[in-house]
């Protein structure tokens, strides 16, 4: 009697949600855990974001917004696609939705139909598949190693294709490996997708501005491909706002409107107030956006280097967002001092969270199921602990 659909029964959870709620647990019974699993930034929002929202408050922003989202917030997207990526979109392209996670499964929903094949480059962010799946697609594994340091080629991509290919996913900076794509290597994956006009690129770049190379470039800059990319982007990691929950699309015109069409059906606009700040971040200063990514880059040249230093992992250096994805493979198979044996990745992570209290996400996850990753999200202090104590908790497996 209490069954749940079968779509729904077909569905994971999400791993990096779930195992930062088990590092939540441990820390209420008492547990001095250090949470590397979720990515978000530990800063707080910006004053002049949260001073945004408080006006929209006392402003009575309490009503229902359009469905796609506030005229001037789509109009301050447009600008930042502008200004910042030298794209033009009409406000009718655009599309504000609760969470750029909530913006990719709009776009998998609208344009998936049962069967269809969606190329997902891995190692992935988890949610992609998933969304997929809720779409009764087909997903298409491609896999980069860290030998390629995680970056597909054009070769690869091709061989991917079929008369059923749908679209493709691409996310630069990556999560969960911070790999970067170059111009000449994104030039290289538009040049195959120039021969197959009718495959979607949804390129999720969520993580534009937490790189450590800077000058962002995305596929959309490539008109042979341009009028077929949905470019997904907000303010959750830019801006340190992940609770406010607010994404957004840019996208050709028949794609935007099947979104807000599900979107008025599903969930309509998002958060009022949530929008009003979202105007803020986008159209006030950026300073703070470049003073959190100086410090990510000052914690990922601190995390790289203690990681290095871990017999057994190797560690790629990562360009992008705010993750590192070392290679672990050469423990599983070994023992903890309780006997149990390591079996995977899984295990690994769990043993570092119960025995090392670190709390990470498996690789397995991402379809990489021989890393591990770890958020470095968190001050410098922590990263310095986390490290110790991930160091001390492998020493002990034989
Ligand atoms: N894409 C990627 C690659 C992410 O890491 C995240 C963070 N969870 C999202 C999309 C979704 O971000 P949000 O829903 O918080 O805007
Ligand atoms: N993007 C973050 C992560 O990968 C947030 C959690 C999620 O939404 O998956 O950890």
């Amino acid at each position: 009697m209490n069954s749940v659909s079968e779509r729904l029964a077909a569905l994971s959870p999400s791993e990096t949600l779930a195992m930062s709620q088990k590092s939540a647990e441990l820390k209420a019974q008492g547990v001095d855990v250090i949470n590397l699993s979720v990515g978000e930034p530990d800063f707080f929002t910006p004053a002049h974001i949260k001073e945004a929202a408080k006006k929209a408050v006392d402003n009575n922003f309490s009503f229902y917004s359009p469905v796609p989202g506030y005229p001037e917030l789509r109009k301050a997207i447009c600008a930042k696609l502008k200004n910042e990526n030298g794209l033009d979109y009409k406000p009718e392209q655009i599309v504000v939705s609760g969470g750029a996670k909530q913006s990719i499964c709009n776009v998998v929903l609208s344009i998936v139909n049962p069967g269809d094949e969606v190329i997902i480059p891995a190692p992935y962010w988890v949610s992609y598949v998933e969304m997929v799946k809720l779409a009764e697609g087909k997903n298409v594994v491609i896999t980069a190693g860290i030998e390629q340091n995680f970056k597909i080629t054009p070769a690869q991509l091709e061989a991917a294709i079929t008369p059923r290919t749908k679209a493709l996913i691409l996310c630069s900076p990556s999560n969960p490996s911070g790999s970067v794509y170059s111009k000449e290597e994104l030039k290289g994956l538009a040049d195959v997708l120039a021969k197959y006009p009718n495959i979607i690129i949804i390129s999720d770049e969520i993580y534009e501005h937490i790189s450590y190379i800077g000058g962002h470039q995305s596929i959309t800059q490539f008109e042979k491909v341009r009028d077929r990319v949905v470019v997904v982007n907000g303010v959750s990691k830019a801006y340190a706002m992940t609770g406010w929950r607010i994404g957004f699309i840019a996208a050709p015109q028949w794609i935007s409107a099947a979104c807000n069409k599900l979107q008025s059906q599903y969930t309509s606009a998002p958060c009022s107030v949530a929008q009003k700040a979202a105007e803020a971040a986008y159209t006030g200063s950026q300073d703070c956006v470049k003073e959190m990514c100086a410090a990510f880059q000052r914690r990922r040249d601190l995390i790289v280097g203690l990681a290095e230093e871990i017999p057994g992992f190797k560690v790629n250096v990562p360009d992008g967002a705010f993750y590192i994805f070392p290679e672990c493979s050469s423990y599983f198979g070994k023992k903890a001092p309780n006997g149990k044996e390591i079996k995977d990745v899984g295990e690994l992570a769990m043993y570092l969270l119960e025995d090392g209290h670190v709390a990470s996400v498996g690789g397995a996850a991402f379809g990489a199921p021989d890393c591990i990753r770890f958020s470095y999200a968190t001050s410098e202090d922590n990263l310095k602990e986390a490290m110790r104590r991930v160091k001390k908790a492998l020493a002990e497996l034989k």
